[in-house]
């Protein structure tokens, strides 16, 4: 069994509709699918997820919802129109967005993630309507029913492993089963969702609980390229990777597949095949197992995100100084801040952090108890913080790539914050100023790629 997942962009509308049906119909063993709410039809469009925030802030605003209200029902009623799906169903579909406002939820939090549920749920909805219409045995299923659990964190929970227990029981179900994206019910009977773009999630938990041969994830790309494609023009595209190579890639910014979707498939060891649905002919990218996977290259892809920032700590003989991280640890704990990366030399420690985590109040106040209690020669913040990750299963072969990604960047006058080689063996992480990353970037790009691996 496949189990296939359909991003917003190609569930926009009823012409989406028609060419996901053909890719549903086209292959037998495409038996569970997975949906988002509507995405957007053309530039300057509104995401029906969007448009369900919209409604849930005016809501709480106490203002008038009454054309927000509208024009989500509008985008159900423009694809049921299409399709003549009968009047009951899209009656259905604007009762239960009227409905929304006036609903009780445990806080605001639980209200937002209702709200925004309703995009991905009432899409499966029509989807399962629109498929039965055309003779094609299908069955809606609901989370509440199927027993999808998650974790009572509202808009950013994570699966609940009783879910693939209960999923399990539908393996041998012959009707097409269309599951909406994004939430789940926690143990106390609430909507929860995951993060932004979560129905990536769904669509690998649920390819984990049927056991599925493969989770294909249909999108608006043909592929997974080896840069960002907004960066470089004509990138090369990755044929095959492994799932570590994703999760490094997909943390430093490749935004094509939600990194904490990887998760569910590596614990079921199912393969994913990142696919374009508008060129559905076309193999996509498969992410794979990294047992058996031999590289054809030293370098899979190189990316960049410039949401850090980073303490700089000098105190001279912290190497013999027991517990002075500890301490410094405990202070990060008693803020509630993780930190993503801490290179160290021998008097000096950089601790760097996703900058989201801490507001100017905090990292003042951060910064203050580091000096009190640590009393550093020196201690500095950088805000101007960005990472560079050059990532591929090859480069633990390869004895030459520091060589190769310092020289084009100081040929280029690119300073570096930081080297981290070694921690992971697939990937090297720098550090620049964000002002830099993107040149960068295409110059590692043009090194690794345009030259053809010029490494060995
Ligand atoms: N519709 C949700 C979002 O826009 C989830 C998803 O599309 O995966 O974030």
């Amino acid at each position: 069994m496949k189990v296939v997942k359909f991003g917003g962009s190609s569930l926009a509308n009823a012409a989406h509709f028609e060419q996901i049906i053909k890719i549903i119909t086209s292959d037998e063993e495409r038996r569970a699918i997975v949906v988002s709410a509507p995405g957007t039809r053309f530039k300057g469009d509104i995401k029906v997820t969007d448009l369900l925030i919209k409604y849930a802030e005016q809501t709480l605003a106490q203002e008038d919802t009454a054309a927000v209200e509208a024009e989500i029902i509008a985008r159900y009623q423009e694809i049921a129109a299409y399709f003549s799906i009968a009047d009951s169903v899209m009656e259905k579909i604007a009762t239960v967005i009227h409905g929304l406002k006036s609903k009780s939820f445990e806080n605001n939090d639980y209200l937002m993630a209702g709200f925004k549920a309703r995009g991905e749920y009432l899409n499966a909805y029509l989807l399962t309507n629109v498929l039965t219409q055309l003779n094609l045995p299908a069955i809606f299923m609901d989370p509440k029913e199927v027993g999808f659990l998650v974790s009572d964190v509202a808009q950013d929970a994570s699966v609940l492993p009783k879910t693939y227990a209960n999923l399990a029981n539908y393996q041998n179900e012959t009707k097409l089963m269309i599951f909406p994206g994004f939430f789940g019910f926690t143990e106390k009977g609430e909507i929860a969702t995951f993060s932004r773009g979560g129905s990536d999630i769904t669509g690998s938990i649920v390819a984990r609980g049927l056991k599925a041969s493969v989770y294909e994830n249909f999108t608006d790309v043909d592929a997974i390229y080896s840069v960002d494609p907004h960066m470089v023009k004509n990138p090369q595209s990755i044929k095959i990777m492994t799932y570590r190579e994703m999760r490094e890639l997909s943390y430093a910014g490749f935004s094509v597949f939600h990194d904490e979707a990887i998760l569910p498939a590596i614990e079921g060891q199912i393969p994913i095949n990142v696919r374009n649905t508008n060129h559905p002919d076309l193999p996509g990218t498969m992410i794979v197992p990294e047992r058996d996977f031999h590289p054809t290259k030293f370098v899979t892809g190189v990316a960049s995100s410039k949401r850090f920032a980073a303490l700089y700590i000098h105190r001279y003989l912290l190497n013999k100084e027991v517990g002075f991280t500890l301490k410094l640890l405990q202070i990060l704990y008693k803020y509630n801040i993780s930190y993503e990366h801490m290179p160290s030399g021998i008097d000096d420690l950089t601790i760097i952090f996703d900058r989201k985590q801490l507001n100017d109040t905090m990292v003042k106040e951060v910064c203050d108890e580091v000096n009190d209690t640590l009393h550093p020669d020196q201690l500095e913040w950088i805000d101007d913080y960005a990472i560079i990750m050059v990532v591929g299963e090859g480069l633990q072969k390869s004895p030459h790539t520091v060589e190769n990604i310092i020289r084009p960047l100081s040929d280029n006058e690119i300073e570096l914050h930081m080297i981290n080689q070694g921690a992971s063996k697939i990937a090297i992480m720098l550090g620049t100023k964000q002002s830099d990353a993107d040149a960068a970037v295409k110059l590692l790009y043009q090194h690794f790629f345009a030259n053809n691996q010029i490494d060995s």
